[in-house]
């Protein structure tokens, strides 16, 4: 699990905990993968690339490190990405955004993808990949294949929560990509969803049941 990152910061835990309480409204459930969104960037970016600028402050000229927001994008698988991809815009707001549409087929929990909308020259980009919850890992996998087929410089994935069955189908589909992720919970169930989980999260996020 080398290339498995758990982002157990207090914090996160916290907010996780809160948002797998059945009783936790649609608001309060939005606004939490928000603010979890926001920190779980802070880790992903750890490593972005920065570059010296000069600036002059009150007192003096120094140089100065910047980052290359424009550079990142965010690809968010729908429709439950755009809930960690709200917390992720609002801390590095340059970034760019693609999106992938893909839906689990109920019978067979193989991803069919319906939409594919990426920023310009992947090819000088890094890219974020969120989806809150690494079940099955279908849509992951796919979603990475795709990717690939641009040639981004880097791929990393991010979701909220997943279990031991996704982690391994995405390590072994695309042992190149880092997952990072606030939890790796017990199992998967027969109906694809992670045991204890959060539920759906799509529903949870959008208040459809
Ligand atoms: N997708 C969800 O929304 N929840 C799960 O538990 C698994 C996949």
């Amino acid at each position: 699990m080398s290339n498995v990152h758990v982002i157990d910061h207090p914090l996160v835990q916290h907010k996780l905990t809160l948002m797998r309480r059945k009783e936790a409204s649609t608001n309060s459930f939005r606004r939490l993968l928000n603010e979890l969104a926001m920190l779980m960037a802070y880790e992903v970016t750890r490593d972005m690339a920065t570059q010296e600028v000069e600036i002059e402050t009150p007192l003096e000229t120094m140089t100065a490190k910047v980052i290359d927001g424009k550079k990142l994008v965010f690809v968010s698988i729908l429709r439950a990405g755009t809930g960690i991809l709200d917390g992720m815009l609002s801390v590095v707001p340059g970034a760019r955004v693609g999106h992938i549409g893909l839906y689990r087929d109920p019978k067979t929990l193989t991803a069919v993808e319906y939409y594919f909308k990426m920023p310009q020259n992947m090819q000088d980009r890094d890219v974020v990949v969120v989806d809150p919850m690494l079940a099955t890992g279908n849509s992951a996998i796919a979603a990475v294949e795709r990717l690939k087929e641009l040639h981004p410089k880097s791929i990393k994935f991010v979701c909220l929560l997943t279990c031991p069955e996704g982690v391994a189908a995405l390590q072994k589909a695309h042992p190149d990509v880092p997952i990072y992720t606030a939890a790796i919970d017990r199992q998967l169930n027969e109906h694809g969803y992670i045991l204890p989980g959060l539920g759906d999260a799509g529903d949870r996020i959008f208040g459809t049941k």
